[in-house]
């Protein structure tokens, strides 16, 4: 049997007829819809799924991504649909170990969207992509009729060039390896589910929504021998930690007290009752790489930019294949386990 459950290619039973809102949610029922209905028919990556494909061509490796984007509200305090378009591509490249070289971008947008909304969104793409030092280099429209879609989608691919000896990869997480956030957890889906919400904060949490690439690089050009990097987007960290941790055949232990959470997001999260360990992040990356190399890349974290709160919040050890533990400030330990519902639709 392998250990990697994505790997599986034969048709897993679906519990529901129809499409429900949490077959986007990134837990138990997205799983089930990938293993039931995608992977069958389109055939599993033998390596496993990762953030990107990697695609040989000439001897070079490109990593090979595509997202879809429907955020609602489509501009939320600390971003808007457009750059999270770009950001949201151009990280999943960098979990590759990717350097992003290029996007394209797919326009669905709904009759009688004004100009005066759809301008902005494309400036703002342009600024995130020469940010990130990106080409949005083609695209398509379609228009659909009034009704048929909620003003507009985005969808972005990209290809980015992964480096020679370069090899991330959840497969490559090993017990030992101290898992590392580069900052502080949930501020996007807070960001977007207060404005939803009508919660007005005294000062309103902004998205962390932004590029990661920068981090992954610096990790890599530090020599450090970075296993595998994820971005907790939807789902949240604790997400993350069960993929990771099944894909590899694993266990994680992580430790509550050091797990970075603002005030703001904490108190967010308990007045719309949502965990932050499970609540969708766009600028942060998650890093498995070997305990002994954890200070050096904490520091080189730290020293980037976006990666000021970075810190060290776990580890990966023997154990119950996808296990992944959560030691509390009590001593005491729970399981983190996948989401079964949908927590929070269209934030990303
Ligand atoms: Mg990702």
């Amino acid at each position: 049997m392998t250990a990697d459950p994505f790997a599986l290619a034969c048709p897993r039973p679906l519990r529901h007829e129809t499409v429900q809102m949490a077959h986007g949610g990134g837990g138990r029922l997205m799983k089930e819809l990938i293993e039931g209905i995608f992977l069958p028919a389109l055939g599993a990556d033998p390596a496993g799924l990762h953030d990107s494909a990697v695609v040989e061509a000439g001897g070079t490796r490109l990593a090979f991504t595509t997202d879809g984007f429907v955020v609602h509200p489509r501009v939320f305090p600390g971003g808007d649909l457009g750059e999270l378009a770009v950001y949201g591509t151009v990280n999943d490249l960098a979990m590759a170990g990717a350097k992003p070289l290029a996007l394209s971008t797919a326009f669905i947008l709904e009759e009688g969207l004004p100009f005066a909304e759809l301008a902005p969104l494309v400036a703002s793409m342009k600024a995130a992509a020469d940010r990130c030092g990106v080409r949005l280099a083609t695209g398509d429209t379609k228009v659909v009729d009034r009704g048929k879609a909620d003003g507009i989608f985005i969808t972005t691919a990209g290809i980015g060039l992964i480096p020679a000896g370069v090899d991330i990869h959840p497969r490559r997480v090993q017990p030992g390896d101290a898992v590392l956030v580069s900052g502080d957890l949930g501020r996007h889906g807070i960001a977007v589910m207060s404005v939803r919400a009508g919660i007005a904060f005294e000062t309103p949490v902004t998205s962390d929504c932004g590029p990661v690439h920068q981090l992954a690089a610096a990790l890599l050009d530090a020599g450090l021998d970075v296993h595998c990097l994820r971005d907790p987007t939807r789902g949240g960290l604790a997400s993350v930690l069960n993929e990771i941790a099944a894909a590899a055949g694993l266990a994680i232990e992580a430790e509550e007290a050091a797990i970075p959470v603002a005030e703001d997001v904490a108190a967010a999260c308990e007045i719309l009752g949502l965990d932050p360990l499970y609540v969708a992040c766009e600028g942060r990356l998650v890093a498995f790489l070997p305990e002994a190399q954890a200070q050096r890349a904490l520091a080189v974290l730290q020293a980037t930019l976006g990666g000021a709160g970075a810190a060290i919040i776990g580890r990966v050890i023997e154990g119950p294949a996808g296990r992944v533990g959560l030691r509390t400030a009590l001593g005491t330990s729970r399981l983190l386990d996948l989401l079964s519902g949908e927590q929070l639709p269209r934030i990303c």
